[in-house]
């Protein structure tokens, strides 16, 4: 890649749209380039195209400059060069398509580079055939929710987006078609993609290329097709381009094991970025028992079965047979209706009638938890209010053992959600529970008010006002 190409914010405008990519910030990194299988005349380059000047490697390995971001290639953690990956102690090391910008965010990065983190207890997981999905990754024992499964650096971290191709290339603009120049950009994005995976080490290349490419047949090429299939998406709060907000200027982690991971609607597992550690953590939302297969998210799964379907298409999933939900119609019709009602949170108010058992008026949200679970859907965010709301009315009521059972799902939640900062400990012991302020408030209630809606009332604005637990 030459250096120094002129770069107009109109001709970035104008090839930003269409080619960013559509991924939310926990889900796998896709891009919104066409996929499936394109004629042959929509693959060829235009005949007029010539390839940029392939960057050649130098004691900067490959800088490519504009406007306030320069990209480069880059292994990190940093090696001593000569360095053999297999004989390498730190916990691996990764190669980098990144801008200069990200590299000196995750040099400044506090800690950076500690090792990735060990599972407690080992290793508790293999990977092996998973019928018609290819390889998939599944538990050796039982694994319990908010146990961390694997902690990987990986094989190579690119953009997600193409606006480090987009500087250099906006003197395409005006020259070609809205298509041939995302042809191009495709084509030229494969070819740096390429350069990152030139630098792996024979092993590395081979586990690389070992990774399923369901986009062999839309122009993404060897490289390109393999990170939209299997990359994952980092989270933008935590890495992302200088300037750029949305999808545009994220990146995308390609890793050994963990791009083995299959999708499922009701997945046991989330994942999420470290900088410190350079690295991605799985952990299991709920318990997974010896031998299933451990699954992720690659759409968002609150969301109908269609939508589903569409959003999973992209990375060769077609049809999801990961449940009823998706493979039988009626059933997905169902869980559709169950899904858009889940949604919503149960508002809570207490009944004025005592002669109700005391914790009746919670019994919708009791309801809508258990709702959540049937459906398998511990990894949605919604999920996680249903618990943080449920812990909220047992405090007041001073129920003590529902207290409990739900504080000790919310700190595994807590701890697989990487928020363990925000769940309060004390909740997990009765003696610990009433040192709090959110019980202490309920007993400094004149006794006519507690378990009634105005007790509530007053003791909600109490908790909101001091909670670490988020609701
Ligand atoms: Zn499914």
């Amino acid at each position: 890649m030459k250096r120094g190409f002129l770069n107009t914010p109109k001709a970035q405008k104008q090839l930003l749209q269409g080619t960013n990519t559509t991924s939310a910030a926990t889900q796998p990194a896709q891009g919104s380039y066409k996929y499936g299988v394109l004629p042959e005349a929509e693959l060829a380059l235009p005949k007029d195209y010539k390839p940029l000047a392939r960057p050649t490697e130098g004691p900067d390995v490959v800088t490519l400059k504009y406007g306030s971001n320069e990209y480069i290639y880059a292994t990190l953690p940093p090696v001593p060069p000569g360095t053999k990956y297999s004989d390498f102690l730190g916990g691996g090391y990764s190669e980098c398509w990144i801008s200069d910008h990200i590299k000196r965010t995750i040099e400044a990065t506090p800690n950076f580079p500690t090792l990735p983190l060990t599972p407690t207890g080992g290793k508790a997981y293999r990977i092996a055939k998973a019928g018609d999905k290819g390889l998939g990754m599944f538990a050796t024992r039982l694994i319990r929710a908010g146990d961390l499964i694997i902690d990987e650096r990986p094989l190579i971290v690119v953009p997600a987006s193409s606006i480090a191709l987009e500087g250099v290339l906006s003197y395409l603009a005006n020259k070609y078609t809205p298509d041939q120049r995302l042809r191009i950009m495709l084509h030229e994005k494969d070819r740096c993609m390429e350069l990152a995976y030139n630098k792996l080490d024979p092993e590395r290349k081979k586990a690389f290329m070992a990774l399923f490419n369901c986009h062999s047949r839309d122009g993404s090429g060897e490289f390109m097709g393999r990170v939209r299939t299997n990359g994952i998406g980092i989270d933008g709060e935590k890495l992302r381009d200088k300037d750029t907000t949305g999808d545009v200027g994220r990146y995308s982690a390609v890793c050994d094991e963990i791009s083995r991971i299959n999708h499922s609607c009701c997945p046991n597992t989330v994942y999420h970025w470290h900088t410190d550690t350079f690295s991605v953590r799985v952990f299991a939302v709920r318990d997974i028992p010896t031998g299933a297969e451990i699954t992720l998210k690659y759409c968002n799964i609150m969301a109908p079965a269609a939508e589903r379907a569409a959003a999973l298409d992209r990375y060769g999933i077609n049809p999801c047979a990961c449940s009823v939900s998706c493979s039988d119609p009626a059933r997905a019709k169902i869980a559709d209706e169950r899904r858009a009602r889940l949604k919503t949170r149960s508002m809570l108010v207490p009944p004025s009638t005592p002669e109700d058992p005391e914790d009746a008026w919670v019994q919708p949200a009791v309801k809508q938890l258990r709702e959540l679970e049937e459906e398998g859907l511990q990894a949605s965010d919604e999920y996680y209010h249903a618990l943080g709301g449920l812990l909220v009315p047992y405090l007041f009521l001073q129920n003590v053992d529902k207290v409990l059972f739900y504080a000790k799902k919310l700190e595994a939640l807590s701890k697989a959600r990487d928020n363990l900062k925000n769940f309060e400990p004390l909740y997990l012991s009765r003696e610990g529970m009433k040192t709090t302020e959110s019980w202490k408030v309920v007993g400094r209630m004149p006794k006519s008010t507690r378990k009634t809606a105005s007790g509530w009332l007053l003791f909600l604005q109490s908790y909101i006002a001091q909670r670490r637990t988020s609701m």
